[in-house]
């Protein structure tokens, strides 16, 4: 790992099917890479499509991590998988006070629920011998696009501190759409939000993006409903502005399913 760059970029990344922790692929490989060009961050922050918390904002508080199989059907290979990263009680405190400083509803420390799949599989591949503190943040759906930017935001100071942002969602995220025989078609619908996405975001037209249900082409149904976008707000936030985002990984699954990756800062 190299040495001669902080703070950290944020990192948004689409995280496909649950099955990709079983695969080698384009995907898998670029997860395996990425973190190579940076430092080791001293702790990692995940908000993950699959903990929808609503109104409400929670936080892992556990000494060690455990994980969730929140999946069904799968191959059983994939409920062996494990990944046992250390939490950091420290780390969950100093979010609830800068939730508090920024005068977002208070924090709950969570103490009942472990990593889901849209974490602990990229993590697996990113990170693999597990020994990075992670805290996994929920994600509160009902605060929309720009009001999960601020989030960001005000998570971005952590940066500093040698603390990495993960969103993990999907860039188009259709389960109805979901086609195991494409053989590497991809739908012109999905294709199209996906340029619209990446247009708005190398611009950084925020007021595009914020409002992408109305603005983008097949913007509903690319996302039917929101939570695998909106983790994508919470990188936007959390990553310096001041630099163009970068698109690190591109591509499509099953047709339809958007495997984007986009590192903020
Ligand atoms: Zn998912």
């Amino acid at each position: 790992m190299t040495t001669e760059r902080t703070p950290f970029p944020a990192l948004f990344l689409s995280h496909g099917a649950p099955t990709l922790g079983l695969e080698d692929n384009a995907t898998t490989r670029f997860f395996s890479a990425w973190p190579g060009q940076f430092p080791m961050p001293r702790a990692v922050i995940v908000v993950s499509a699959h903990w929808d918390s609503g109104q409400s904002i929670s936080v892992t508080a556990w000494e060690r991590m455990p994980v969730i199989h929140d999946f069904h059907g799968f191959p059983d290979a994939l409920y062996r998988l494990e990944y046992p990263a250390p939490g950091s009680l420290d780390l969950a405190q100093r979010v609830a006070e800068i939730l508090t400083e920024g005068d977002f509803p208070p924090l709950t420390l969570e103490k009942s629920r472990g990593l889901d799949h849209g974490s602990w599989v990229p993590l697996r591949l990113m990170y693999p011998t597990a020994e990075l503190p992670v805290l996994q943040l929920s994600l509160p759906v009902m605060w929309g696009a720009q009001r999960l930017y601020e989030l960001g935001r005000a998570l971005a100071r952590l940066s500093d501190d040698g603390v990495m942002l993960l969103a993990s969602g999907g860039a188009v995220h259709n389960l109805s759409t979901v086609d195991r025989e494409a053989n590497g078609k991809v739908a012109g619908w999905a294709a199209t939000f996906e340029d619209w996405l990446q247009e708005n975001l190398l611009a950084w037209n925020t007021g595009h993006l914020f409002n992408y249900r109305r603005m983008a082409p097949h913007g509903v149904q690319a996302h039917p409903t929101e939570e695998h976008l909106l983790p994508l707000f919470v990188a936007m936030g959390a990553g310096d502005t001041a630099r163009k985002p970068t698109i690190v990984h591109e591509g499509f699954m099953y047709g339809s399913l958007s495997m984007l990756a986009v590192q903020f800062g």
